[in-house]
């Protein structure tokens, strides 16, 4: 990605709540599964962004918590609020690329990555992070998937285009179990965790105006058209979160 789409992208979410779809409950949700069956002592954030989600990992595990992301801005405003709640022991930020992980091998107990997998590709990120997991670790990823097996084909081709791994839910839950893990749930993200990511947003749409500048343009464009796919065809789809265990 080109310099001035990642300022663009720094700009327009470094100061929104979080920058994908998601809720504190959801996190809490799928956090207390885990919480359950092993000790977490090691978390790894991957995609942390202004880190709506390392916040509750933090507070709820009691654990280390390593939160890695490229933009340096969403990882300033993390460490303000994690100094702030007095968190600055319990979270440590990385400056770093999701496909270039500086950690060693088989160090983590849990790795979560809410609404950023999707950068590299849900199969890549099963394949490689899940090398980082110690035996009997955990991977969560909150990921979009299909909902139903027929649907518009524009609808089809919008989401092809933009995201060409995106897959039924059952599909996703075949790969988790042909990656090697042991399924341990599957759940949608409630209503209220797109209302958490697109209003803000939307917000902000009307304040931007991007005429004199091509690339915000096309930037606020798209987004533009992602929420208006979504308004009209949100029964097809839907964020999951996917929780996984390394054997
Ligand atoms: N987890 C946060 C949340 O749910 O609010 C952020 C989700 S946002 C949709 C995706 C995040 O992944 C962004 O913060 C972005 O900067 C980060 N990201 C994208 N590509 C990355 C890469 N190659 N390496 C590290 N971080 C990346």
């Amino acid at each position: 990605m080109d310099q001035q789409l990642l300022n663009i992208i720094a700009d327009f979410y470094r100061d929104l709540p979080r920058q994908g779809p998601g809720s504190t409950r959801a996190t809490k949700w799928a956090l207390n599964r885990i919480m359950e069956m092993g000790p977490i002592e090691h978390v790894l954030d991957i995609g942390c962004g202004t880190g709506a989600q390392t916040m509750v990992l933090g507070q709820e595990t009691g654990a280390k918590v390593e939160a890695l992301d490229r933009v340096q801005d969403f990882l300033d405003v993390l460490k303000s609020k994690r100094d702030k709640q007095g968190l600055a022991d319990a979270i440590r930020l990385h400056h770093a690329q999701m496909d270039k992980l500086p950690f060693e091998a088989e160090s983590f107990d849990l790795i979560w990555s809410e609404g950023a997998i999707y950068n590299m590709g849900f199969t890549y990120g099963l394949k490689n992070w899940g090398k980082l997991l110690k035996p009997g670790g955990f991977l969560v990823v909150s990921e979009i998937s299909w909902t139903t097996e027929s649907r518009p084909q524009l609808l089809t081709d919008y989401w092809n285009n933009n995201y060409p791994e995106m897959d039924l839910v059952s599909a996703k839950v075949r790969l988790i179990e042909m990656m090697g893990y042991s399924t341990i749930g599957a759940f949608a993200l409630p209503a209220v965790g797109w209302r958490n990511y697109y209003e803000p947003v939307s917000q902000k749409l009307d304040a931007l105006d991007g005429s004199g500048n091509a690339a915000l343009q096309t930037f606020l464009d798209q987004i533009k058209t992602e929420i208006n796919i979504f308004n009209e065809y949100k029964q097809y789809y839907n964020y999951f979160f996917y929780i996984m265990r390394r054997p």
